[in-house]
């Protein structure tokens, strides 16, 4: 057992690499990549064409960025012309033979036609190995028993996820959100579990009803690890020092976005955030774009751009140039912590964001702010939009719950407040509606933060 518990890093040799032999293996991976993708699917044959290039015009970095992007909306039309050329939704896309695929995974995505992933043994192995690495780093060995309550579905967070902790020899118990949080709590005291994976409002909302449901404090339950998931706030020191005090635990920030794009936050005191370790670079090639114009933009210290990123050495759907939409900053610098590779923060998605006068922002950042005003405020509130954004006419307004036992005359006081800090720090001045605590509704899954006027909800 000594072992274990010495060894800081799960695969030593890949995740310590130094940064030039990385960039040599991701290179070398790349060529041998793009071929196969080339060889294999009509849809990557085309990604070529379209630029009159071959695979092997592919020898640096740069050549390959001359490759189209390819979006999700992208991804569900071909799924489609799929289906209408090939009868199934994958041929078009998928590039090793059917005999080879062994599990076809799908994006938590509720609107529009699911985006499938299509894995082989090979891929599957790859995931299970990019999740023992994240819970190694944070400490997770075999013996600790961990509770899985995010959604238990098609998603790399569902049962994917399961394996990957069964992999490296940790214990899961799958017990999934969609049971409700009196089962999780009930899980948690049959089973006795360490740690739990679960979405950063579904923390909160655990804090907040495990008193009435079992008697005792969630800090009561024996938790050592919180492992944010699912949804952005993991990163938000406020957000992290609620579960952290809550649970009376460490809280963790991870993510493995697409199946090949793999993080995990630093071991560090809940009112710090570095950001998330990159711990997949030897089979996800990852590359920045300017979210407007998509040009290219250089990994240096402090770049923010939107994130584009390429399969290495995968087998069944192995995807190019893929742009989810997710706004990054990276950190170039070794970290503080002392763990190997690149830092990335995901600040927000390029289709949430809004323009105010010029002024890019984005709805992670507003939270981030109100959060810093608890407890005056309970933390929830909704971007009120009059039509969808980008742009916003101004004033920006929100709808915000004022905090319990917050007397209603001062208000006018804590508004003033928010109101210098914003135009501070998020460069904005908006419109505060007030509304009592418990008046916006509590997620379970997902947290919607901009809601457009007439229209139920968006994301
Ligand atoms: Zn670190």
């Amino acid at each position: 057992m000594a072992f274990y518990k010495e060894r800081k890093l799960w695969n030593e040799k890949i995740e310590a690499m130094s940064k030039d032999e990385m960039r040599a293996l991701q290179l070398k991976r790349l060529k041998k990549q793009v071929a196969y993708n080339y060889k294999n699917s009509p849809f990557y044959k085309n990604k070529f064409e379209v630029v009159s290039a071959k695979p092997e015009d592919i020898k640096s970095f740069k050549d390959f960025s001359r490759i189209p992007l390819m979006t999700k909306d992208e991804h569900r039309r071909a799924q489609e012309e799929s289906i209408e050329k090939y009868g199934n939704p994958y041929d078009l896309l998928a590039c090793a033979p059917r005999e080879k695929i062994i599990r076809i995974n799908s994006t938590s995505g509720t609107t529009g036609m699911p985006t499938l992933y299509t894995l082989t043994q090979h891929d599957v192995d790859v995931v299970n190995e990019m999740h023992a690495r994240k819970y190694w780093r944070a400490g997770i060995r075999p013996g600790d028993v961990m509770i899985q309550a995010l959604s238990l579905s098609m998603f790399t967070g569902g049962l994917p996820l399961s394996q990957g902790i069964q992999n490296m020899g940790a214990c899961v118990v799958p017990v999934g959100i969609e049971g409700g949080t009196k089962r999780v709590l009930d899980f948690i005291r049959l089973t006795a579990p360490v740690a739990i994976i679960a979405t950063p409002s579904f923390g909160q909302y655990m804090i907040e009803k495990c008193p009435e449901l079992t008697g005792k404090k969630a800090e009561d339950l024996g938790l050592k690890w919180f492992f944010c998931a699912g949804e952005p706030g993991g990163g938000n020191p406020e957000v992290r020092k609620m579960l952290a005090n809550g649970f009376g635990a460490k809280v963790f920030d991870h993510t493995g976005g697409g199946h090949a794009f793999h993080g995990i936050s630093c071991d560090e005191p809940p009112e710090h955030f570095s950001g998330m370790h990159f711990v997949s670079e030897d089979h996800c090639l990852l590359e920045l774009i300017d979210p407007k114009t998509k040009e290219n933009i250089e990994i240096e210290q402090g770049a923010i751009g939107e994130m584009v990123f390429t399969f290495l050495d995968w087998e069944g759907g192995p995807f190019m140039r893929y742009a989810l939409g997710d706004i990054l900053q990276v950190n170039t610098e070794p970290c503080r912590c002392g763990m190997p590779g690149i830092t990335f923060k995901i600040i927000g998605r390029a289709d949430d964001m809004l323009i105010i006068k010029g002024v890019n922002v984005y709805p992670e950042a507003i939270k981030t702010a109100i959060f810093k005003f608890r407890p005056e405020v309970t933390g929830l509130f909704r971007i009120m939009l009059d039509r969808p954004g980008p742009t916003v006419t101004p004033p920006l307004k929100i709808k915000i719950e004022y905090g319990e036992g917050l007397p209603e005359k001062d208000l006018p006081a804590l508004e003033e407040k928010m109101s210098s800090y914003f135009k501070e720090e998020v460069r904005i001045g908006p419109q505060f509606e007030w509304v009592p605590p418990d008046t916006i509704p509590r997620e379970m899954k997902k947290t919607k933060l901009i809601e457009i006027r007439g229209e139920k909800s968006m994301k």
